[in-house]
């Protein structure tokens, strides 16, 4: 974090962490542990004030400055181009600031409509444009509702997608449609899609679906919203429940309109007049077009022939097309577009942004692979022992656990006790709570949440395993609640140490002493079993019995220094503080793991 920069820094009066990191030219954590320094604890998606954000950007070298009401006006296209782009987002300002369309996603119950109701509005939007259908699927597409406004949609349904997204750290969606069939009702995964949306603070509309079919009954559907909390309109609360046949096409404009009041409370607004940032939707390698990537720019435009960076992968932007396979030139704030020229796929929730020329660009991914190499980046593991740093470093705000049983009368007996143990600065929060064993679904819940999974009296699905070890949740099972509930109140309180248990690694038997000098001793050695590596921690035994525990000091083969030596093989040993070797003896190295 050396920086001789003395740039004027126009801030905002309110600035979210991540996009003050983007200003800056440096990481979100970067930011994190500047302002942690200054006794500010934020997350990557919290918003600080001008006079916080200022402090960070003078550490930085920069001279901050809060935006006048009136700063400049928009400058004539192109001319961005003259200004230095490398810090291209520093023009953000309050008037340049744009209202944008919301991005939504669809999740619901297997089986409910969500494909068929996405299918619908794209359908809709085919009869309301001239300029011809969605024609390509590019995993997000814009539907226009009747007040000609553009709402952009998200093309992939469910909410191991959405989730997936959230645990990249990407907060793509201002608007949630849960899916909920009338004649089926309040489902499992429909608890599930609503606890992710819950989750990831995002407001939701329901569109109660298959109001067509003979068997729909939307009150019995509506009665089941209410017992998890979502009171619809008409019974005095204020859910949004709309309505809707996707089958038949009934009830979409009302949805389109529904989601823009939603977003209306949001005020979402962004400035076209920067550089673009946003994030990728999904990418894939075409055989002809060479990488293939849908981004959907969050803020600023995206112009062709712009050099961007996402992740590993660079590029400039060759050709842009949106679903209806029309060319753009320029894509704007909430625009989903399809790039070509990227030189690498990456990953779906990457966030990319762009850089003055395609070399640096290129130079910044070779440091972030470098990065990655030495080990530097990457998330750790959040474990119920490392919660509580977690959350004072400010990477997490509330403990969030996804609690998995076996019945449900263990649940909410479980869930309330559990979210009791909350302390004055550490809330625990049970993000979703169900029967069964541990899915893949609470798996993505708990990576996004930067949660816990506690499985009571019940195990986790092989996919959910593999996809935890990926994710690095960590899945903990218990058969008695009182652990369940020392383990979290000593956690909540920061005090639950890591369990370490010891692992073999090699045995060695001892086949000859050499004496060296008066105090010295090397034992020529043979591996027996695994490997000694040097340095690692060790026992000496003796007829089963332990008579030394230190660390092999030196190890050699054929005279020269070796770093590890295989089972099989000869080589001289030193063990620290130790020189009675006698032939017979033998070393067992082994190193302690976490297990918990
Ligand atoms: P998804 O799994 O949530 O994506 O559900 P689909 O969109 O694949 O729909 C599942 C089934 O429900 C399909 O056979 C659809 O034709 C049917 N379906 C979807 N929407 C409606 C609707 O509004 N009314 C009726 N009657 N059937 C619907």
């Amino acid at each position: 974090m050396t920086n001789t920069n003395t740039q004027v820094l126009q801030l905002p009066p309110a600035i979210v962490v991540g996009d003050l990191a983007q200003l800056l030219g440096v990481t979100p954590i970067d930011v994190i542990k500047e302002l942690m320094k200054n006794g500010v604890m934020a997350t990557i998606n919290q918003v600080v004030d001008f006079d916080t954000a200022a402090v960070v950007a003078s550490d930085l070298g920069f001279t901050p400055e809060e935006q006048a009401p009136a700063a400049a006006a928009a400058p004539e296209p192109g001319a961005a181009e003259a200004v230095d782009t490398s810090r291209a987002s520093l023009r953000i300002t309050e008037e340049g600031a744009l209202p944008r369309p919301p991005v939504v996603t669809v999740l619901g119950h297997v089986d409910h409509g969500k494909t068929t109701l996405l299918d619908a509005i794209r359908r809709a939007n085919v009869v309301a444009t001239e300029a011809g259908g969605i024609t390509q699927h590019i995993g997000a597409y814009q539907a226009t509702a009747p007040d000609g406004r553009l709402v952009t949609f998200i093309d992939t349904p469910g909410h191991e997608a959405f989730s997936q997204m959230r645990a990249r750290g990407a907060r793509i969606t201002d608007v949630a449609i849960v899916v909920v069939a009338a004649d089926d009702g309040v489902m499992q995964q429909t608890r599930e899609a609503i606890d992710h949306v819950r989750a990831a603070g995002v407001p939701m509309v329901v569109a109660l679906n298959k109001i067509d079919a003979s068997n729909a009954n939307p009150d019995r559907a509506k009665q089941q919203l209410m017992e998890i909390g979502l009171v619809p309109e008409e019974y005095g609360g204020d859910q949004i429940v709309v309505p809707t046949s996707a089958l038949k096409g009934q009830g979409i404009d009302e949805l389109l309109e529904n989601v823009l009041v939603v977003a209306e409370l949001q005020d979402l607004r962004a400035n076209p007049d920067q550089n673009a940032v946003g994030v990728v939707i999904e990418a894939k390698t075409d055989r002809s077009r060479g990488v293939v990537a849908t981004l959907l720019v969050q803020t600023g435009t995206l112009r062709q022939g712009d050099a961007i960076i996402s992740g590993l992968a660079y590029g400039r932007v060759k050709a842009m097309t949106n679903a209806r396979g029309e060319r753009l030139r320029v894509a704007g704030p909430s625009t989903p577009v399809e790039v070509l020229g990227l030189n690498d796929v990456p990953s779906a929730g990457e966030r990319f942004s762009v850089r003055p020329d395609e070399k640096t660009a290129h130079a910044e991914a070779d440091t972030r692979r470098r990065a990655i190499d030495a080990g530097e980046e990457g998330q750790a593991k959040v474990t119920l022992e490392t919660l509580f740093g977690e959350i004072h470093k400010g990477n997490v705000t509330d403990f969030n656990l996804v609690l998995k049983a076996d019945v449900q009368g263990s649940i909410d007996p479980l869930v309330h006790t559990l979210e009791d143990l909350s302390v004055d600065e550490v809330r625990v929060k049970v993000v979703h709570a169900s029967v069964g064993s541990v899915t893949e679904s609470d798996v993505q819940l708990a990576a996004a949440a930067r949660g816990v999974i506690i499985a009571f009296n019940t195990g986790a699905e092989q996919g959910a395993k593999r996809l935890a070890d990926q994710e690095k949740v960590e899945i903990r099972e218990y058969r008695i609640i009182y652990d369940i509930v020392e383990d979290v109140e000593k956690a909540v309180q920061g005090l639950l140490e890591p369990v370490f248990e010891e692992r073999a690694d090699g045995l060695v038997e001892v086949r000859q002493v050499f004496r060296v000098g008066r105090r010295n001793a090397i034992a020529g050695c043979y591996v027996r079993d695994g490997s000694v590596v040097r340095g690692a921690r060790c026992r000496v035994r003796r007829k089963g019995q332990v008579i030394h525990d230190g660390q092999i000091d030196s190890l050699k083969r054929i005279d020269e220094d070796a770093r590890e030596v295989a089972a099989g093989l000869e080589c001289g040993i030193q063990v620290t503080n130790f020189d009675s070797f006698e032939e017979g003896d033998e070393i067992a190295t082994y190193h302690m793991e976490q297990v918990r």
